[in-house]
């Protein structure tokens, strides 16, 4: 009888993570220790978390974000619509505003070395490089990791950001 020795969890993904509203903090925490509930993925690494000022949409709330590094054994559509759901789980409602506030949010920032774009789900995540809330917490976990589009190092990506542009403090009790 064929036995399978394989790793069940064949992919590497890394999954973005924030919150403006309600228990920010405990928005992400929840979020992050919904992730290997299915018995599909892993939990392999954490960033730190850190307070973010807002981008794109800038009249709201600011951020607590950070990143987890998983193993996975769904593919990346399957782990889109899984993030889909625990997002809502935790009550995210239609977003009023594109970039608004929000209760939680989960992205898919790299999925191997995959590169996809379907109108649903674009990987690498295709604002990853101009997101400094995005960076850093990848920079924490692997600053060597490539992105398979620009093909840089994600330390490569973060240098031109200045101090004073996308505040992002690490929380304090996190060090
Ligand atoms: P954002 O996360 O960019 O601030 P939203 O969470 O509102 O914004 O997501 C908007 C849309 O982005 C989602 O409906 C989803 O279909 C799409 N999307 C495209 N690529 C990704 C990805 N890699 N991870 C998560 N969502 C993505
Ligand atoms: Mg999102």
């Amino acid at each position: 009888m064929a036995m399978s020795t394989g790793d069940p969890y064949q992919h590497t993904a890394y999954i973005s993570i924030g919150s403006n509203m309600g228990n920010k903090l405990l928005n992400c925490q929840n979020g992050i220790a919904a992730l290997p509930k299915s018995g599909k993925s892993v939990l392999k690494a954490r960033s730190r978390f850190y307070k973010t000022e807002p981008v794109d949409y800038t009249d709201q709330d600011w951020f607590i974000n950070a990143m987890v590094k998983i193993e996975t054994s769904l593919d990346p559509f399957q782990l889109f619509n899984e993030l889909k759901s625990i997002e809502q789980a935790a009550g995210r409602t239609c977003d009023i505003v594109r970039f608004g506030p929000r209760v939680l949010d989960l992205d898919i920032i790299l999925y191997d070395d995959q590169v996809i774009e379907t109108p649903q789900l674009t990987v690498p995540h295709p604002r990853m490089h101009e997101r400094r809330f995005v960076l850093q917490p990848l920079c924490d976990m692997d600053p060597g990791v490539v992105h398979p589009v620009l093909k840089k190092e994600a330390r490569q990506l973060l240098t031109p950001f200045n101090d004073d542009e996308q505040r992002i403090v690490p929380c304090s009790f996190d060090f």
